[in-house]
């Protein structure tokens, strides 16, 4: 089959041709690629950030956003069967571990991570197992929801967890409308009578929150916090869903939070520097936020089915890669760019 292969570091990946994956256990599946998302994180791997985290030998195959039609199952596998339409978790996990039976499959002590540390989805096909399938309504096509994989996934992990506390009349700030930000105001929107606050500095991205359901929009500059402030009464919010995490927006977000408030860090690359007199007088919450479980998954499979989270794609033949990439890196994609093999 054809593939997109990472061959050395800091060099443009190549389409070659491997061998197709083989079932070797009795739980594993061989999906057919309907749709791989090219992610930021695909850019890291290609720039040699991930080369210690992730120990992967050269050359494999990058990709680790994917949808497709199952082409093969191990003999003990009964959940899904040859042609149905599927999304794969993430991770491949163990099922046996402690984290794995309480559900928190993100956090297997035994995973692998297809397109991180073994062969992932820029291909026609890639080998998973029975436990990271999620079946597809037949109304949702593959390609169309396969960022959803990661991207999505994250923020309906975070979201959900603020939803299950967030009660009528509570307030929910969320900073930053763009990639993880929209889906995340779409699944906040399907899951919470929140009133919903969006802070961006781009106003088009506040318009598109305004259609998804933000109750207000807020332009980041400078003043925010204080509109907020007054948008709930001096108090500030119950929570606050922060999917910037750098270049001021800790700060904001801090400014925004009410007394036992909760911070859910999405987005990442600053830091937080909260005394910790402040933490125990006011009794709020950091909340750190993985990408989610297999359930989390399953339930924004729901949620895409019906019409409630739905993700612009640009589309491009699995031999473009090079184009997608380049587009991507050069901030020239509207939504998410889609590998098709
Ligand atoms: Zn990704
Ligand atoms: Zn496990």
């Amino acid at each position: 089959m054809k593939a997109v292969q990472v061959i050395e570091y800091d060099e443009p990946p190549v389409f070659v041709d491997v061998p197709d994956p083989q079932i070797t256990r009795p739980l594993d599946v061989i999906v057919k690629i309907g749709g791989a998302g090219v992610c930021r994180t695909d850019l890291h791997i290609l720039e040699g950030q991930w080369k210690e985290r992730s120990g992967v030998a050269l050359p494999y195959t990058i990709g680790h956003e994917n949808a497709g039609w199952v082409a093969e199952v191990g003999q003990a596998v009964t959940n899904v069967k040859v042609g149905d339409p599927v999304i794969l978790h993430p991770l491949v996990t163990c099922g046996l571990c402690r984290a794995c039976r309480a559900g928190d499959d993100v956090h297997c002590m035994n995973s692998t991570f297809p397109g991180i540390d073994t062969d992932g989805g820029y291909a026609e096909y890639l080998k998973t197992t029975a436990r990271s399938v999620v079946p597809l309504d037949p109304s949702l096509e593959p390609a169309s929801v396969a960022a959803l994989a990661d991207a999505g996934l994250t923020a309906y992990h975070a979201v959900a967890k603020a939803a299950r506390v967030l009660r009528p009349g509570d307030k929910a700030v969320v900073i930053g409308a763009g990639g993880l930000g929209h889906i995340g105001i779409q699944v906040l929107r399907a899951l919470s009578p929140v009133e919903m606050i969006v802070i961006d500095r781009s106003p088009e991205a506040l318009a598109l929150a305004k259609e998804l359901g933000a109750d207000h929009t807020l332009v980041a500059d400078g003043s925010e916090a204080d509109r907020v402030r007054d948008l709930t009464a001096g108090h500030g919010a119950e929570a606050v869903l922060d999917f910037v995490g750098e270049g001021g927006a800790v700060e904001t977000g801090m400014a925004c939070l009410r007394r036992n408030g909760n911070y859910y860090v999405i987005g990442y690359g600053g830091h937080l520097h909260v005394p910790t007199i402040e933490v125990i007088s006011t009794e709020i919450n950091f909340i750190g936020n993985l990408v989610g479980s297999y359930n989390d998954l399953s339930e924004l499979m729901v949620l895409a089915a019906q019409g409630k989270v739905s993700l612009h794609t640009q589309r491009y033949p699995l031999a473009s890669f090079q184009d997608a990439l380049a587009d991507l890196a050069a901030g020239a994609v509207r939504g998410r760019a889609i590998l098709i093999p």
